[in-house]
């Protein structure tokens, strides 16, 4: 038994040296495969652009190029009709109102504005009007002209958006009008 042990404990002891040495071998690959600072000698990693100790550019250092802006192929007419698409055109007008492309274009600006406040009318209606009518007017149904009057004034919104014009609707063109002037 004691033998048993003692040829474990000896087999264990080599594994480990083995390994230990496997480690300090690794290390020093590392450490010679790493670059120095042009500056002051100090090691570097190919991924610095910089030295941590002297703050000197380095010659080899990996630069990411600039990246193309993800909006450059969208002209401002495509936005402009994107911004009116029924249920999801208020993610479009977020993103035109948040971007660099289209901070200066005050038409896609003003698209942007209009199809937002009609997605807030038709939020408004889904939750405030329509459960109203439910309970009020289960007759009349007027929820459901709102919900039609506003399907039309998107659609032919995105018809005047597409051939250039920048159509103002009644009340919502107002405020979009107001918003593109103070932002
Ligand atoms: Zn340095």
């Amino acid at each position: 038994m004691a033998i048993w042990t003692g040829h474990v404990t000896g087999t264990l002891r080599g594994m480990l040296r083995g390994i230990l040495r496997n480690i300090a071998q690794l290390r020093n690959v590392l450490i010679s495969s790493m670059p120095f600072c042009t500056q002051c000698g100090n090691a570097v990693t190919a991924l610095d652009q910089f030295c941590w100790r002297c703050g000197a550019r380095q010659p080899g250092s990996f630069v990411p190029p600039p990246g193309p802006d993800p909006l450059a192929g969208v002209t401002p007419r495509t936005a402009a009709v994107l911004s009116y698409v029924p249920g999801i055109g208020w993610i479009a007008c977020i993103i035109w109102l948040a971007s660099d492309r289209f901070r200066h274009d005050r038409t896609v600006r003003f698209h942007a504005f209009q199809g937002l406040y009609l997605f807030v009318a038709w939020l408004m209606n889904s939750w405030v009007v329509h459960p109203l009518c439910t309970v009020a007017t289960p007759h009349m149904e007027i929820d459901k002209l709102i919900h039609l009057a506003l399907i039309i004034a998107a659609v032919f919104m995105m018809i005047k958006a597409a051939h250039d014009q920048a159509y103002s609707l009644p009340l919502f063109g107002e405020l979009a009008a107001r918003s593109v002037a103070e932002s």
